[in-house]
């Protein structure tokens, strides 16, 4: 008998079972996936680790979540600092001084803000003063040039709607820097695990029973007799059975190629800005550990890129990103108003159906655990 069955093995089931077997208490885990860590995974193909799930960076202000990943493996000092493809042009991300430069021609800050706030503007004068959708929300914050350059085409892939048709709020901040720094975070620590997040997982789960390709849903009734109490990382909604109704998801597709080239695109993420490409973004794997480093682990004249593919969600597919809008939140309150009542522990990104980066899983757990165990 277990005190614990934790269903999923992704971050936060791994966080929870270090911190109750810490405390002396006896987990299982178990995933659908063949594979421990959920989308934080991470592979080796030709000596590269490759993010199986999408380009992961821990990036966080939290001294907490980055000591507490630091204690189990080390972090190389990788900064993302993607580029953004439009056409044949390329620009630096997030939109800083170089940016501006590749765009106007502008060397001083001092230009590049008479520009921006010149097209803003314009764009204010036809708008007014309450943008009533994504495309006017940008248009009077960065002007034109920034917007369909650089954010319509992505954003339209990425949520799977035209500009006009999304809400404000998702660009409600829209960060402008006026200093030559291509650094995408703001934040004070950030890195990428040497060896990849999987290693770190393995050491979250020592002392841990794992069980791969077993699905709750499967065998709901005998896993449930396995342990006293559940912890839930899966889909919030399933456990219920939908029966409010599904809550919304965005999927996405990878596709991996191995290539004979070294070096395919000289950086980690390189955006798709345009509409007409149907990726949203290429990832070399290879430039996350080995970028600025001089120690090489990939075999030569290989390197592994992954091109992303925005999906509309269904039910069977992966949900990797919450719609976080108002209709979905309600719908998820009414499903917390059970989970509550439950006596099962719901937690992670789709337990919890929020847009939670790593960092806010960690310490997400922690708090959890302190109050749980
Ligand atoms: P998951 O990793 O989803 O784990 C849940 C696990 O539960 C999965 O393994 C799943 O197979 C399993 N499961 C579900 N249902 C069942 C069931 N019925 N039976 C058995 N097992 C089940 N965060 C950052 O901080 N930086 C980034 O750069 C970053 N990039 C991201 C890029 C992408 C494309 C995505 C999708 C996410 C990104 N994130 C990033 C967020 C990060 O992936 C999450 O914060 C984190 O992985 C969430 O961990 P979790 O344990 O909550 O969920
Ligand atoms: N975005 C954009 N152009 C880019 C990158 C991002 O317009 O080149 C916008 C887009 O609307 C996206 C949002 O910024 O949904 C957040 O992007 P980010 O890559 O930070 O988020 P993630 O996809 O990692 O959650």
């Amino acid at each position: 008998m277990y005190d614990y069955l934790i269903v999923g093995t992704g971050l936060y089931g791994a966080v929870f079972a270090a911190e109750a077997i810490k405390k002396g208490k006896k987990c299982l885990l178990i995933d659908k996936r063949p594979h421990i860590g959920g989308n934080i995974y991470t592979e080796k193909c030709c000596g590269i680790n490759v993010h199986k799930y999408g380009a992961h960076i821990f990036h966080t202000d939290s001294e907490r979540a980055w000591n507490y990943v630091n204690q189990l493996v080390p972090f190389n000092r990788y900064t993302n600092s993607p580029v953004a493809r439009y056409k044949d042009e390329l620009y630096n991300l997030p939109f800083n001084m170089n940016t501006f430069h590749a765009l106007w021609g502008v060397t001083t800050p001092e230009e590049a803000k008479k520009i921006i706030e010149s097209q803003a503007k314009e764009a204010r004068e036809r708008i007014g003063d309450n943008p009533a959708n994504l495309e006017e929300q940008a248009l009077v914050l960065g002007g034109k040039d920034i917007y369909e350059k650089l954010i319509k085409g992505y954003t339209e892939k990425q949520w799977g709607r035209r500009a006009t048709e999304l809400p404000a709020f998702i660009i409600k901040r829209l960060p402008f820097r006026f200093i030559y720094d291509n650094n995408y975070f703001n934040d004070a620590f950030q890195g990428i695990p040497i060896g990849g997040y999987t290693p770190l997982i393995e050491k979250l789960l020592e002392g841990a029973d794992i069980r791969l390709n077993t699905d709750f849903f499967a065998a709901r009734e005998e896993l449930s007799r396995e342990a006293e109490k559940i912890i839930f990382t899966g889909l919030i909604d399933e456990y219920f059975d939908y029966c409010y109704g599904p809550l919304e998801y965005r999927s996405l597709r990878f596709e991996t190629e191995i290539l004979d080239t070294d070096n395919y695109q000289g950086n980690a993420v390189v955006n798709y800005t345009e509409y007409e490409i149907p990726y949203t973004r290429i990832i070399e794997h290879k430039h996350f550990e080995e970028f600025g480093s001089y120690e090489k682990h990939s075999d030569p004249g290989k390197t592994v890129i992954t091109r992303e593919y925005p999906a509309a969600w269904q039910k069977g597919d992966e949900p990797y990103y919450p719609v976080n809008n108002e209709e979905n939140n309600a719908l998820y309150e009414k499903y917390k108003a059970l989970a509550d009542e439950s006596g099962v522990f719901f937690g992670g990104r789709l337990g919890k159906y929020k847009y939670y980066d790593m960092d806010d899983v960690i310490l997400d757990a922690l708090a959890d655990t302190e109050s749980i165990l």
